[in-house]
Parts: C-alpha cells; sequence; structure tokens
C-alpha cells in the first residue's frame, strides 16, 4: 500500500489533546509516513515533534495555521509548511498573536460572566498550553458542572463545543469580542519571510457555503488570496460528510491544477472539541498519499 500523510494536525500547543511527542507516536502506530503539525499562530511543540520525529522515524513538517482576517466577520486559516520556524523575527509574531487571543480572552469571559456563565481566566490559562482557541473558553462553560442548569435552560440540552461557539463565541454573538489579527496578506507574508510555502486550510468550509443543500464555491475570493501570494491549497479535507467532501475536493482538485496551485491535505485533527477528523482520516474514505508531500517538496523549491 502507497505511504500515508496527514499535513494538519493540532497537538496542545493550541487546541489538540495530544503532546507533540504523543502525536508522533499516535502516528506511527497508525502507520503514517509523515505528518504536520500546525498548531494555531504557535510552533511551541515543533522542537519535541522532530525529537519524536527522529525516535518514531515519521516524518515532521514544521507548520503553523494562522488566523488572518480580510475583515472583522471573516476568518482565513493560513497553513505555513517548511518553515524556518527558528527564526527569532517569526517567533516573535506569533508571541504577539497570543497575547492579542489572551487579551480577547479575558474580555470574553467577562462576557460570559455578565450573562451568568462561570469561567475564569486562571482556569482557561491552566487549560490551554500554548495559545487560547475558542474551544477552550467553551470546553470549560460546558465542563463545569455548576453552568449545567443555564445551559440546559440556555439551549434545552448540554451543547457541543461547536454549538457553544456559534450561540456565543462567534462574530455577532452574544460573548465576541475582536482582537487584533492580520490580513491573509499580511499572514502569508510572515509565512514566505522565513521561506515556508503558503496553503489555505480547508477550503471546503472558508470558501463554500451551504444553502438549500447545494454547495456554494466563493472562487472569486480565492482568486484573490493567489494576487497576494498564496501557494495552494488543502485540497485533501473533509466537509461535514463523505458526499460533500467528495465534491469539495474534485472541485478544489481541478481548481488547483488549473491555477497551478500546490495541494496539501489533512484531518484537521485535534482529539478536543469538535473540529476536524482522526488522524490520518483514519475514520473516514478519505486518505493523503506520500505524493502530496513530494510534490509540495519540489514545488517549494521552485
Ligand atoms: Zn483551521
Ligand atoms: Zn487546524
Amino acid at each position: 500500500m502507497a505511504k500515508l500523510i496527514d499535513l494538519h494536525t493540532h497537538t496542545y500547543y493550541s487546541d489538540g489533546v495530544l503532546s507533540p511527542s504523543d502525536l508522533v507516536k499516535k502516528a506511527k502506530e497508525i502507520d503514517l509516513a509523515a505528518v504536520g503539525i500546525a498548531d494555531h499562530d504557535n510552533i511551541d511543540g515543533l522542537k519535541e515533534a522532530i525529537a519524536a520525529s527522529k525516535k518514531f522515524g515519521v516524518e515532521v513538517v514544521p507548520s503553523v495555521e494562522i488566523s488572518s482576517y480580510p475583515s472583522s466577520d471573516t476568518e482565513f486559516h493560513i497553513l505555513g509548511y517548511f518553515l524556518d520556524w527558528q527564526n527569532k523575527a517569526f517567533q516573535k509574531a506569533l508571541a504577539a498573536f497570543q497575547d492579542e487571543r489572551e487579551k480577547r480572552a479575558k474580555k470574553v469571559i467577562k462576557n460570559l460572566n455578565n450573562v451568568g456563565y462561570l469561567i475564569n481566566f486562571g482556569d482557561l490559562r491552566a487549560l490551554a498550553r500554548g495559545t487560547i482557541v475558542q474551544p477552550h473558553i467553551a470546553w470549560l462553560v460546558i465542563n463545569d458542572l455548576e453552568n449545567r442548569k443555564k445551559l440546559k435552560a440556555d439551549f434545552g440540552k448540554i451543547p457541543s463545543t461547536g454549538e457553544f461557539i456559534v450561540k456565543y463565541l462567534i462574530p455577532g454573538a452574544l460573548a465576541y469580542e475582536t482582537r487584533k489579527t492580520v490580513t491573509p496578506k499580511e499572514a502569508i507574508g510572515l509565512i514566505h519571510k522565513v521561506g515556508g510555502m503558503a496553503i489555505l486550510a480547508h477550503p471546503a468550509w472558508s470558501l463554500v457555503k451551504k444553502e438549500n443543500g447545494k454547495l456554494i464555491f466563493d472562487d472569486e475570493y480565492l482568486d484573490q488570496l493567489v494576487k497576494v501570494g498564496l501557494d495552494g491549497l488543502e485540497v485533501y479535507a473533509h466537509r461535514e460528510n463523505e458526499e460533500d467532501t467528495r465534491v469539495c475536493v474534485e472541485h478544489y482538485l481541478d481548481l488547483a491544477q488549473k491555477k497551478k496551485l500546490a495541494e496539501s491535505g489533512g484531518s484537521d485533527y485535534h482529539g478536543f472539541g469538535s473540529a476536524g477528523k482522526d488522524l490520518g482520516f483514519a475514520d473516514f474514505y478519505l486518505k493523503v498519499p506520500y505524493q502530496v508531500l513530494e510534490d509540495l517538496k519540489s514545488k517549494n523549491k521552485q
């Protein structure tokens, strides 16, 4: 069988559940040849991951997933691959993003307290080892027994982290707060400055809406991202079911080939909250062959 890979995973340095070495170990156990560790605005897990790479014989692609905002209510995640992650200016830029997230989280907590949910910053800081993201906040609220009564009154049940995020934490929601962010162009620029390749994460979510059961693709916006330097697309990524995933994969594969964009793929594995699939898409029809990484590497040299 062809060697398989997963170029989009998270560790506990953002909102993943595993340590970098446990993630690489798990990749070995399910026979993956390579993993991309792409924590949100964070590269703190890479040193440990690279050490584990040698121990377990699984290739680690040093990666990051930067959140960028062309406007205050639209979010695009840009994956950076093959980064010179030890670059000090790059690390400083990521640290500034993390600080902004921390400041924002404090405001969000205040908003949640004001509507009657118990959550405090100390618990959040203890839960999130690295970058604080929305699922951490949702998880803490949902898992505090003292919030159960209010959650049930509010949602009619104990909600999933995803349901809580949609009701309280997304733009326009009750507890939402903005933070200082970068545009896609700036995120792509940061990645390029350290020799990385910039790939749009999960276009099947970011650029595809579902209306009346039909998938609607925003290819025009993709052109704008390409104009500001985007190198490629996460073609092999999931949507909410197999049928829609097949349509999205085919659409972006075709587009990547027409526009000569690089192709990437990954499960967005977290093992926490409601985002992503199992590592290596273990529970799903979709798989990412090693050839995808080979092609990325050769495009990166061009
Ligand atoms: Zn993402
Ligand atoms: Zn991700």
